[in-house]
């Protein structure tokens, strides 16, 4: 098995941006894996029933231009809610998790359900705040008209729904490292990151 990196948290709290950032540093491969579920509620959008969506997810389907809105983030969380989905996404990840040169997943439930013996887990959060304004000047940024109001609701009612199902909830694995970043620039939150795996002596 591969160094694997689990890195979970709350919608727009910073850790797509460092995983990304952390696979180029180490040469890892990434994979947001809110980007499966975004794709499954997409086709749900369409008329799709979600298990027969998730059972038919091709990496492709990974690749849509049209899975970044909080649209499409809304019916992600509904389908997230469901076992049956969640089970039928497994296998794809761990096989991710487990590549040869390492592995950098990043979503709600990497730590606790998909990689349990990751080798760094980091649990990144930041303030409602600090996390609705990241992502209305990235949704403004790709055009998308739409409040700050509006977009502070999005993420507090799928945190409210991911950490509330029964299903592989959104909180810490035990081992998690806590990463705030509601204080820090962008490149500290990098930083720190980078420094945790670092740590990891052994790599
Ligand atoms: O990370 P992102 O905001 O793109 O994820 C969209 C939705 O997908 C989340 O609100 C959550 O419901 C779901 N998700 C999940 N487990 C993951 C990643 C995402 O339940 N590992």
């Amino acid at each position: 098995m591969g160094f694997t990196v689990a890195i979970d948290g709350p919608a727009a709290s910073g850790k797509g941006t460092i995983a990304r950032a952390v696979a180029a540093h180490f040469g890892f491969a990434h994979l947001d894996t809110g980007l499966l579920y975004r794709a499954v509620g997409r086709r749900t959008l369409d008329g799709e029933a979600a298990i027969d969506a998730a059972r038919a997810l091709t990496p492709g389907d990974l690749d849509r231009d049209d899975l970044r809105s909080p649209e499409v983030a809304q019916a992600a969380s509904r389908v997230a809610a469901d076992p049956d989905v969640r089970a039928a996404l497994v296998d794809f990840q761990r096989a991710f998790a487990a590549r040869a040169g390492g592995a950098v997943l990043d979503g709600r439930d990497i730590g606790t359900v998909i990689c349990p013996d990751a080798r760094v887990k980091l649990f990144v959060t930041a303030s409602d705040t600090v996390r609705a304004h990241r992502r209305y000047d990235e949704l403004r940024e790709k055009g998308l008209d739409i409040s700050l109001e509006d977009v502070l609701a999005d993420l507090r009612e799928r945190d409210a729904r991911d950490a509330a199902r029964a299903s592989a909830p959104l909180r810490p694995a035990e081992d998690a490292v806590h990463l705030d970043t509601t204080e820090l620039s962008v490149d500290d939150a990098i930083a720190r990151a980078i420094a945790e795996i670092d740590g990891r002596a052994d790599r």
